[in-house]
């Protein structure tokens, strides 16, 4: 068959862009390296009949109303609003940081509009660039040195393997600070859990007459045989390009999961430790979609340097380098022959919903120019 559009992966950069081609006529081959579909949120139901994510604990949140309507066409989403713990000083501490936090670390009891001026009070006894200009900056201005060290520090340096001040301002944006008892670790207004699973949604997305699949092949081995008016590309920024500028640094996992003959594991689904043990967190599978069964299954995260691809890291040299990368990308865009989307593909610390939205823009605005 001839195929107007080769797509390289199929995660939820991909396969939106599948979707959204096939919808508009267009024939369209997806190219997958693993046997598996569904990306970085590929998940599967176990044998104690608990569904597992298999590249670690993946909850859907968005504000943006036109990706919610867009999942939800592929699938129904159970209700969930995720609630994490921190294991500090012995004890679990409830995080993101927020007025019940304060009392637990502190032992005082503040009244909402005490929060504020208590917090500001931590912040000036501190010493941080104003503005901030890295990772530590950013957490030190909103809550203090002494909140900083007890609750990111740690978990910030196991997580990255390097100085949090290394790090660029944006990663530390991704946690919320709260004057209120709101305990949940996102605030979107839309959130959930896809009842029936990642994989299922995306096999839904890619169910259509015009798009046909070849899953464990490896794009570079067969480029040359394809022959597209587009490519999608959505694996790594660097590889595409032969490593040209020299390797972007992606971060890795191992992940230890454990079936556990017992009901439940831990209080909620997921428990941060920042300054204890080697892993950063644990998360406990059946609390996503309350799922009943007498054993439990949890998933131990131990940061890696080497391996798939979990994380870009966003340094100063990393970022540089993907600006460089990026200038190839115009280029290649611009002759209306390749598009560029994704995490990994962008080089961007996006969020599952974050991706989706990339995808439809950059679709809408080719399809704008052509
Ligand atoms: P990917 O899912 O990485 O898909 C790219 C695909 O391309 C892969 O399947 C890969 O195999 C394939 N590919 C690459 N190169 C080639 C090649 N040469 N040939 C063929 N195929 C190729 N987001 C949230 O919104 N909420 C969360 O709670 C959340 N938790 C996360 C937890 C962890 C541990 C991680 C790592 C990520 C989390 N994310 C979360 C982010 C989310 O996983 C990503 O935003 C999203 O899955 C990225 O989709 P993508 O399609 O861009 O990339
Ligand atoms: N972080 C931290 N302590 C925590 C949770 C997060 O220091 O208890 C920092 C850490 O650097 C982490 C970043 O905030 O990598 C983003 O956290 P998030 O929970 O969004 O990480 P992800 O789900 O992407 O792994």
């Amino acid at each position: 068959m001839r195929y107007d559009v080769v797509i390289v992966g199929a995660g939820l950069a991909g396969s939106t862009a599948a979707r959204i081609l096939a919808e508009n006529g267009k024939k369209v081959l997806i190219v997958e390296r693993h046997k598996h579909l569904a990306g970085h949120c590929h998940d599967y139901r176990n044998e104690s009949g608990i569904t597992i994510h298999t590249y670690g604990p993946h909850i859907f949140h968005t504000n943006n109303k036109k990706v919610w309507n867009f999942v939800n066409k592929f699938s129904e989403f159970h209700y969930y609003q995720h609630r994490v713990l921190s294991y500090a000083d012995g004890k679990l501490i409830s995080f993101p940081i927020n007025r019940d936090t304060l009392a637990e670390v502190f032992g005082i009891q503040l009244a909402t509009y005490e929060v504020e001026p208590f917090l500001e009070k931590e912040v000036k006894r501190s010493k941080f660039n104003d503005p901030p200009m890295n990772f530590r900056d950013v957490v030190v201005s909103q809550v203090g040195e002494r909140l900083y060290e007890l609750f990111f520090k740690n978990y910030t340096m196991k997580q990255w393997e390097r100085d949090p001040e290394e790090l660029a301002p944006e990663v530390a944006s991704r946690i919320p600070v709260r004057t209120n008892r709101d305990d949940r670790y996102f605030a979107d207004k839309y959130q959930g859990i896809p009842k029936h699973g990642y994989t299922k949604l995306v096999e839904n997305m890619l169910d259509h007459p015009n798009i046909s699949m070849l899953l464990g092949v490896d794009y570079f081995e067969i480029r040359d045989s394809l022959k597209t008016k587009l490519t999608v590309y959505t694996g790594q920024l660097d590889e595409f390009f032969d490593y040209a500028y020299g390797k972007l640094e992606y971060r890795s996992l191992r992940l230890e999961i454990k079936t556990i003959d017992k009901e439940y594991y831990q209080p909620v689904a997921v428990v941060n430790y920042p300054n204890d043990y080697d892993w950063t967190r644990i998360t406990e599978y059946k609390y996503f979609l309350n799922e009943k069964s007498d054993k439990t299954t949890v998933c131990f995260e131990y940061p890696l340097a080497k391996g798939e691809s979990y994380y870009i890291v966003m340094t100063e040299g990393n970022m540089d380098k993907r600006d460089k990368y990026m200038k190839e990308v115009e280029r290649l865009e611009k002759t209306g022959e390749y598009l560029f989307v994704g995490r990994l593909a962008e080089y961007k610390y996006y969020n599952m919903d974050q991706v989706i939205e990339a995808s439809i823009r950059k679709l809408q605005d080719y399809s704008d120019n052509i």
